[in-house]
């Protein structure tokens, strides 16, 4: 192999940018030629493909997002169209290809290897929903901001004695919320993963607020509802000024942390030895702090597992 290619795709994340890094670096010390593709798979299937040198990789690390920018295209579901996007690879010579993304861009990875052009993954997404890995890349960071966040919220909620409902991401994951709410002494977290009744939230805020709890904070996943939804149904119930914050895309951007750096970094520098074994159709991940890769049909499609330890020590800690 003396080609290979990187593009990131999906939703981006903080980290994206060195694990572009990592695979630059290492394929070069490998004596490789690197290619970047812009625009995910649309500039995949368009052409918009450049070789990138040591130095198109400078002052990225401490970057958010993603220089090589990211875009979603549907019709990449087309076997026909993804068929095109393995010309546009062949026509320079590259031999391998490695997808940082979601699970979106894993299916889109996997058909690619299926259709004989190897493909690694490398789970860049700030949800932490990708299965055969504990931690995908910007993950820490979201869940940095989200604390950030619900620390300030902290302080004028107790000025106020107030209820603060803070709406985080994570799609239909729940890591975010679950991590966020046990690291910034959330009362109450909502995730998909778990059922928890309106009567239960209820009665903890009651509870609270009988001890003399000045504040209330509830984090909700937006796989759950929506924070403005959740107020509603808490101010129907509840006597206590209740305010919702809605964090959003503030959790997508940012300035990675040391760990997302190191993780994108480690993982980034072995989806390229993993093309250089003639290894195709397998993502990277971590598990116990070791790198691992798993083949994209045991990881795509599979419930994603939430750390069942850490909801019970939550609930254990919100009493
Ligand atoms: P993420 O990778 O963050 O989960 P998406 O789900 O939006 O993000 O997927 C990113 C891109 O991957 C899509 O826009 C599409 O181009 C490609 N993709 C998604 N699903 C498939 C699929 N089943 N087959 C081929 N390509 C896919």
């Amino acid at each position: 192999m003396e080609k290979i290619a990187v593009l990131t795709s999906g939703g981006d994340s903080p980290g994206m940018n060195a694990a572009i890094r990592a695979v630059v670096r290492k394929g070069i010390f490998h004596g490789l030629e690197v290619y970047g593709i812009y625009n995910g798979y649309h500039g995949l299937v368009n052409g918009n493909i450049a070789k990138l040198e040591l130095g198109s990789v400078g002052d990225i690390i401490h970057r958010g997002g993603t220089m090589l920018r990211s875009a979603r295209l549907p019709e990449f579901t087309d076997v026909e169209v993804q068929k095109k996007g393995i010309e546009q690879l062949k026509k320079l010579g590259i031999e391998g290809l490695i997808v940082i993304g979601g699970d979106g861009s894993y299916r889109g990875a996997d058909a690619l290897s299926k259709l004989g052009f190897p493909c690694i993954g490398v789970p860049g997404t700030i949800d932490n929903d990708i299965v055969g890995t504990e931690l995908t890349i910007g993950f820490d960071t979201a869940l940095n901001t989200a604390i950030n966040a619900i620390d300030r919220i902290r302080d004028t909620a107790s000025s106020h004695e107030r209820t603060f409902v803070v709406e985080v991401m994570g799609r239909d994951a729940g890591d975010i919320a679950l991590y966020s709410g046990l690291a910034g002494g959330a009362e109450t977290i909502l995730i998909p993963e778990e059922n928890e009744s309106i009567d239960h939230i209820i009665e903890r805020l009651n509870r609270g607020k009988l001890r003399g709890k000045k504040h209330s904070i509830i984090v909700v996943a937006e796989g759950v509802m929506s924070g403005v939804e959740l107020a509603e149904k808490l101010r129907e119930r509840i006597d206590s000024d209740v305010r919702v914050s809605v964090l959003g895309h503030i959790q997508r951007g940012g300035t990675p942390t040391a760990s997302d750096r190191v993780l994108a970094s480690r993982l980034g520098a072995r989806a390229v030895e993993l093309l250089l074994e003639g290894k195709a159709g397998r993502a990277v991940g971590i598990v116990e702090n070791k790198i691992v890769d798993n083949a994209f049909s045991d990881i795509i499609d599979q419930p994603h597992n939430i750390d069942r330890g850490i909801i019970q020590l939550s609930k254990e800690l919100s009493i």
